[in-house]
């Protein structure tokens, strides 16, 4: 367990190097999770900032094929040490209060969470990927068809890409 325990007084950083499964990620592939966590305990709470880059090959949602994506992720999180979990109003007034049972946060856990937090829903290979052809169904990124699509406006365009999706 990659842990930040209860120490007050003492900062802490915890390389990360995780494997989310592609299941438990609901992706295509493996996602590779590097960076670190910073954490450290004032006043009986416990603050942690995360720097972590997620890796993993997913298909462009406009085109299709598969690209490496990357993601930059990074949280900002305090945490109470508590038997009991806060009711429910409380949570309301202090959700950025975290709560950790027993003596340590697992930290990688926490890392994956933001992970899959911030993946996007609509991956693209690029940002002005311009998609299949919805006539012919040919790539437009590796060479241009000669169909009439009736409209050039890049939104529409965007519309078309997700429309594509199965
Ligand atoms: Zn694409
Ligand atoms: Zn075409």
């Amino acid at each position: 367990m990659t842990a930040l325990r209860r120490q007050p007084g003492v900062s802490r950083t915890v390389p990360i190097d995780e494997l989310i499964a592609a299941d438990e990620a609901l992706l295509e592939a493996d996602v590779h999770v590097s960076g670190e966590v910073r954490g450290g305990v004032e006043n009986g709470r416990l603050s942690v900032i995360g720097i972590v880059t997620a890796e993993t090959t997913v298909p462009c949602s406009c085109c299709l094929s598969m690209f490496l994506l990357r993601v930059p992720v990074a949280f900002d999180e305090v945490f109470d040490f508590q038997a009991a979990p806060a009711t429910s109003g409380e949570l309301a007034a202090q959700h950025f209060v975290g709560t950790v049972t027993g003596e340590a946060l697992d930290v990688a856990d926490l890392a994956r969470e933001h992970v899959l937090l911030a993946f996007p829903d609509q991956p693209l290979c690029r940002e002005d990927c311009a998609g299949l052809c919805p006539v012919c169904g040919t790539n437009r990124n590796e060479s241009p068809c000669r169909c009439t699509i009736g409209d050039d406006d890049g939104r529409l365009a965007k519309l078309k890409c997700i429309r594509i999706q199965p």
